[in-house]
């Protein structure tokens, strides 16, 4: 979601290794540091269709292992899907999160200060990239996949008391 005045929608998943290792209050908080508004969430056990639902191109992407590996990762454990609204909220989310590969994302990001795992460690031993987090890569996206995630009712509008510094 985008409207004139650069409000967004985006979806973020706590994946399995976050919930697992007790993140969820340290990973939430740093969104909401940076002002994102909380407006869904649910804790979904993921099956094979949500995960295909979700991750529909990341076969074709990196091919059958890495998504077979993802698969078995993303249905180990409970993921926490929360909705961050905000100004210009994908790309802020993007930033938070920090690279894809943990070795490679900056100190300060999510993915930088909780893992270090590199693409080269997965790949040899055949397992996901562990890196806590999915953040909405573009506005069409985080549109798409809030639209799997959760029905129109249970996205919560509200003003919060800090609206005024933004959202
Ligand atoms: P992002 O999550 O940063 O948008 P991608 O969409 O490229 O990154 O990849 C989706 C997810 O697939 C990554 O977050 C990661 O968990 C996993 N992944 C990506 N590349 C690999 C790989 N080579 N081996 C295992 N898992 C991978």
């Amino acid at each position: 979601m985008s409207n004139d005045t650069g409000v967004e929608r985006t979806l973020i998943l706590l994946k399995p290794d976050a919930v697992a290792r007790g993140l969820v209050g340290r990973i939430v908080a740093r969104f909401e540091d940076c002002l994102l508004k909380v407006v869904a969430s649910k804790m979904v056990w993921m099956d094979a269709t949500l995960t295909r639902r979700h991750y529909f191109d990341l076969e074709e992407r990196f091919g059958p292992k890495v998504y077979a590996a993802m698969a078995e990762f993303m249905q180990s454990g409970p993921v926490l899907a929360v909705v961050f609204e905000g100004v210009e909220a994908v790309a802020c989310a993007r930033k938070l999160v920090g690279a894809t590969y943990p070795d490679q994302a900056q100190p300060g990001t999510i993915r930088g200060d909780f893992a270090h795992m590199s693409q080269a460690y997965a790949n040899e031993h055949g397992i996901a990239v562990a890196n806590l987090v999915h953040a909405s890569g573009n506005v069409d996206e985080a549109a798409h996949e809030i639209s799997v995630w959760f029905a129109k009712d249970e996205i919560i509008e509200y003003r919060s008391a800090t609206a005024p510094f933004g959202q």
